[in-house]
């Protein structure tokens, strides 16, 4: 009788906290993971700075607003800029 029941319990579904990605490469001095992203939801804004070169962009937040958010804000204005 060597049935074999294969029991597949599937993925096992952990839960998985990702880290927030919070570090970016720096658009200005290039630098890698260089740029940290810092959300105070309550005051609803977003900052990010870049630890080598002490470039700093601010914007506004939602609660829907990621570390990513502000990161694209940055460069858009960077671009504006242009
Ligand atoms: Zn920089």
């Amino acid at each position: 009788m060597g049935r074999r029941k294969s029991k597949r319990k599937g993925a096992p579904r952990r839960k998985n906290i990702e880290p927030m990605p919070l570090l970016f490469d720096c658009p200005f001095c290039n630098h890698k993971q260089a740029c940290e992203v810092k959300i105070d939801k309550e005051k609803k804004l977003g900052r990010i700075a870049c630890n080598v070169c002490q470039e700093l962009f601010q914007t506004s937040v939602n609660y829907l607003t990621e570390a990513i958010d502000i990161f694209n804000d940055w460069i858009d204005a960077c671009e504006e800029q242009n």
